[in-house]
């Protein structure tokens, strides 16, 4: 990597907020490369869990030192939406809209099938709406439209989705200004392009961390607490093939910095890992046609299912597998887990391109590029484009038209029944996304990270994506509890660390 100037940084901070439709400037890179070595707490990423950990530490009083091995903080949120969802909160006040952690809690049980932490679960509860309120004590503006029921997750009982402006850069910026601010006055000191390689032990406990700057230079940080809030392992493709083999080849759009350092740190420290084997991928995406200035993917929930009708979804093996009418983002994703490779093909005809708006954003330059949409004048030409086998696929759809001419799907219960039988036949060529991982470092409700028999691991704190979020979710992708979490746990996070240093325990 070449080796960046402070004034390279801030160019390019400057820049990469004014690329998200930011205004104003932030320093965000102050303090940087500065020679203190020794802190009451260090705080491993600069992402959402991070930046919230780092302003409550030297609020609280301590002193504080952040790495960062990207070259400006943000992490994920940068290209991630602002939902938040949080029961109490103000702007529910504001609309009447009757709510409580404990109706949250019972909600995300459900949706999460009653595999969270208990004790972390509650704690997200209850903590979600103070956290907004400081969120917005710092700068940070929520959509007076909101708070709102999500659909692209499975739906809540009780609208408390609410997003930030800017999405998730939105907090960013206010944080990153925040940060600053504790930054002028020493009681931050931020180190980018510094990359955590691994924790130094002592006594039994974390003692420091050994960081190396972009030249890989190596030296050690030495901090009586750590909290690792370096993010999840989605762009680590051997980890993800490893906790997670059906998902290899599924498209991903998690940061380029997700690769589990705070995993594999934690781990060979003591830690436990848990949930490692849970990542339901959303429901889906398609790679986006060549030149195109899009993100990677767009879902299908956006597309196919509300404005367009008659198609339907086969996997690799070119076998329908679920009811396509299905309103619910939990059932389409856990369908995803049941086929090959989570890779979904989506079939129609000429009759329903001509009867409906196109079901893809970008169609024609998707269809010319030929790879995210395959167009063939016969069944047995597109299963040969897809790649599923051709006698499969079209004994699948014979089949299928036998139940619309039947007004019946006895196989999946589908109610919206349109004949596929006009050439040319199409194929979407789709994929489940993961977007964050949900498996991570053990902790306990003070973010304490936990070893072997649950023992506590002195002076080791780990929040946000880090932990995994199935720690807080459960087994399902709940609204707005990525952002939402990683905030209300780098806080907590923050809290009980300051308090073990100022206890003289860790
Ligand atoms: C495209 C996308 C859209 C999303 N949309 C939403 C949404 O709408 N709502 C929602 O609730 N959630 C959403 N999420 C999830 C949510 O944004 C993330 O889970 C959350 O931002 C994670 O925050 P974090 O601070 O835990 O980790 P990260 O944001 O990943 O931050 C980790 C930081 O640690 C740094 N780091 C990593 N390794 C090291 C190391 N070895 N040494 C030093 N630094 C290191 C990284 O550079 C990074 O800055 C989305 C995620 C993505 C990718």
């Amino acid at each position: 990597m070449s080796r960046i100037t402070r004034r390279d940084f801030l160019t390019r901070t400057a820049a990469t907020l004014a690329g998200a439709g930011l205004a104003g400037p932030a320093t965000l890179a102050a303090g940087q490369g500065a020679t203190r070595s020794r802190a009451d707490v260090i705080v491993v990423g600069a992402g959402l869990a991070g930046l919230a950990a780092a302003i409550t530490a030297a609020d609280e009083g301590a002193s504080v030192l952040v790495v960062d091995k990207h070259y400006r903080i943000g992490g994920s949120a940068m290209g991630a939406g602002g939902s938040f969802s949080a029961a109490g909160s103000r702007l529910q006040r504001e609309k009447k809209i009757e709510d409580s952690p404990e109706r949250h809690l019972q909600d995300a049980n459900r949706i999460g099938k009653g595999k969270a932490d208990p004790g972390l679960l509650r704690l997200y509860t209850e903590q979600a709406a103070p956290t907004q309120e400081w969120l917005e004590s710092l700068g940070i503006e929520f959509d007076a439209k909101g708070p709102r029921l999500a659909p692209e997750h499975e739906l809540y009982t009780t609208a408390r989705t609410c997003d930030a402006k800017g999405g998730g850069p939105g907090y960013i910026m206010a944080l990153g200004k925040q940060l600053d601010q504790r930054i002028a006055s020493g009681k931050v000191t931020l180190m980018a392009e510094t990359e955590a390689r691994r924790l130094v032990t002592r006594g039994g406990g974390v003692a420091g961390v050994a960081v190396a700057d972009d030249s890989g230079r190596e030296r050690v940080l030495s901090g009586k607490t750590v909290i690792l809030a370096c993010g999840g392992y989605g762009s680590n493709a051997a980890m993800v093939k490893r906790y997670n083999p059906s998902l290899a080849s599924a498209l991903r759009i998690t940061s380029k910095y997700a690769t589990g350092d705070g995993l594999r740190m934690a781990e060979a420290a003591g830690a436990a890992l848990v949930n490692m084997d849970l990542l339901p991928p959303y429901f889906a995406g398609v790679e986006n046609p060549p030149g195109s200035r899009r993100t990677l993917m767009i879902s299908l929930i956006s597309g196919i299912v509300p404005n367009f009708k008659g198609d339907v979804w086969v996997s690799k093996l070119g076998t329908r597998f679920m009811n396509e009418d299905s309103l619910s983002p939990d059932e389409r994703e856990r369908a995803l887990r049941t086929i090959p490779d989570a890779a979904v093909f989506a079939i129609f005809d000429d009759a329903q391109l001509k009867a409906n708006k196109p079901p893809l954003f970008a169609f024609d330059e998707h269809l010319k590029a030929g790879k995210t949409i395959k167009r063939a004048n016969a069944m047995g030409d597109l299963a040969l484009e897809i790649g599923v086998p051709a006698g499969q696929l079209a004994k699948t759809i014979d089949t299928y038209n036998r139940f619309v001419d039947a007004g019946r799907d006895p196989d999946f219960g589908r109610k919206d029944l349109v004949r596929i039988q006009v050439p040319p036949f199409y194929a979407i060529v789709a994929s489940g996304v993961i977007f964050m991982t949900m498996g991570g470092v053990k902790t306990n409700a003070r973010l304490q990270a936990l070893g072997a028999g649950d023992t506590v691991i002195p002076g080791l704190y780990a929040a946000g994506e880090v932990q995994g979020a199935a720690q807080w979710m459960g087994d399902g992708l709940m609204s707005g509890a990525g952002n939402g979490a990683a905030l209300v746990f780098g806080r907590q996070a923050a809290k009980d660390a300051v308090q073990a240093v100022r206890g003289g325990q860790r």
